[in-house]
């Protein structure tokens, strides 16, 4: 009976011991799976010339800034048609009209290499917010936000890309789309909202909803989406943003890694889910990744939604992190000539951030199997001792 009992415990405690390294071991087991490699190849992307896009952006705000339903929206969007047409005239371009609470919006699309099958999407918002509703001095709150970092910045990356990919078009095995949104940044935060009764990513949600009238579903894959917010800041740090898709991000982290941007794709990593354009893409089953900073508790860079978000608070250097990263993602995956010598991850269809929280569920789940097998055990053990101690008592 003794002997009985002690191996019950025995098997019990090394249940829970194996149980513990199983899951311990798991979780090493993908936080040390080892960095991609990048493919060499020679990176053009110019952080002069994106930051030069990005002041002209900002020389629109003489007259109205970038905020939806003014002429300084328009224009914005029209200085993309130009910045395009002047990569080539024929430039496929689509611009997508749409009304929010009344007042006209629009996205705007180009399209490189329209005939490949892969469709690869980069994607920034270019309004900027109609006011500055977190500035620290209260009399600021009604003025606009510049925007330098807030739209201007993930634009400026988007039109230097255009640029450069254009000229190795034939050599890329995919298709590319550079998305403008409108409509992103008028939501309601901690100081009100930017334009009252709107919310969030307006313009990515009207995109999603008509996302088949861009392209032949059952002829061409949309494989992924990156979205770049607030690119440009001084201190630029990206965070692991928890509506990504993990493979994806982690895939950026390590090509940026890769590239010596130790700083800015950091191993350990603020966390933060973030509602931006890309949540209506991941929504559709789309991975996507949110290339984005910490901008609610950022002693580095504490402007957003501030009138102080404006030219002497971004850094072309920044700009040129973000692009080169993004370049080389590109080339990694879809340069015809380096095809299969890239193990990345794609088709990025493993989330950890969506398993989180089935996660969490298990480990619940099994921590209180624990809790239980050891009370149950312990009660055992308790009532068996004691009948023990009543039957030698009895005996003598
Ligand atoms: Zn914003």
């Amino acid at each position: 009976m003794a002997i009985e009992k002690r191996f019950h415990s025995f098997l019990s405690s090394n249940t829970i011991v194996f149980i513990i390294l199983f899951i311990s071991s798991s979780f090493i087991i993908i936080y040390t799976i080892p960095p991609l490699n990048n493919i060499a190849v020679e990176l053009s992307f110019d952080e002069d010339n994106a930051y030069i896009y990005l002041q002209e952006q900002l020389d629109l705000n003489t007259t109205h800034y970038r905020i939806p339903g003014t002429m300084g929206r328009e224009d914005c969007a029209q200085y993309f048609v130009s910045k395009f047409q002047a990569i080539n005239v024929n430039f496929s371009r689509t611009m997508q009209n749409f009304t929010v609470h009344s007042t006209d919006c629009q996205n705007v699309l180009f399209k490189l290499n329209e005939h490949k099958k892969n469709i690869v999407i980069f994607g920034a918002h270019y309004d900027s917010r109609a006011k500055a509703t977190k500035d620290p001095d209260l009399d600021k709150r009604a003025s606009p936000v510049p925007g330098a970092n807030d739209g201007a910045s993930g634009s400026a990356v988007l039109i230097e890309l255009a640029r450069i990919l254009y000229q190795e078009k034939e050599n890329l095995n995919c298709q590319v789309w550079f998305l403008f949104f409108d409509a992103e940044d008028q939501g309601k935060d901690s100081g009100g909202y930017g334009i009252e009764g709107w919310d969030w990513c307006e313009g990515s949600k009207k995109f999603t909803q008509d996302i088949h009238a861009f392209y032949n579903s059952s002829e061409e894959k949309i494989e992924c989406m990156i979205l770049l917010d607030m690119v440009g800041g001084n201190n630029l740090q990206f965070i692991s943003e928890q509506y990504s898709t993990s493979s994806l991000l982690d895939e950026l982290f390590d090509i940026g890694h890769g590239l010596g941007y130790i700083y800015e794709f950091p191993s350990i990593r603020s966390s933060r889910a973030v509602l931006d354009d890309h949540y209506y893409f991941v929504e559709l089953g789309i991975p996507s990744a949110n290339m984005i900073i910490n901008f609610w508790n950022n002693p580095n860079w504490p402007y957003h939604h501030t009138v102080k978000d404006d030219n002497t608070t971004v850094f072309s250097h920044s700009l040129g992190v973000t692009g080169r990263t993004i370049e080389q993602f590109v080339y990694n995956n879809y340069l015809i000539t380096a095809a299969n010598s890239y193990q990345g991850n794609h088709p990025w269809y493993f989330d950890l951030n969506a398993l989180d929280s089935e996660i969490m569920i298990i480990l619940v789940v099994i921590s209180i199997s624990i809790i239980m097998l050891m009370i149950f055990q312990y009660l055992k053990n308790q009532k068996g001792s004691k009948r023990t101690f009543e039957l030698l008592k009895q005996s003598t």
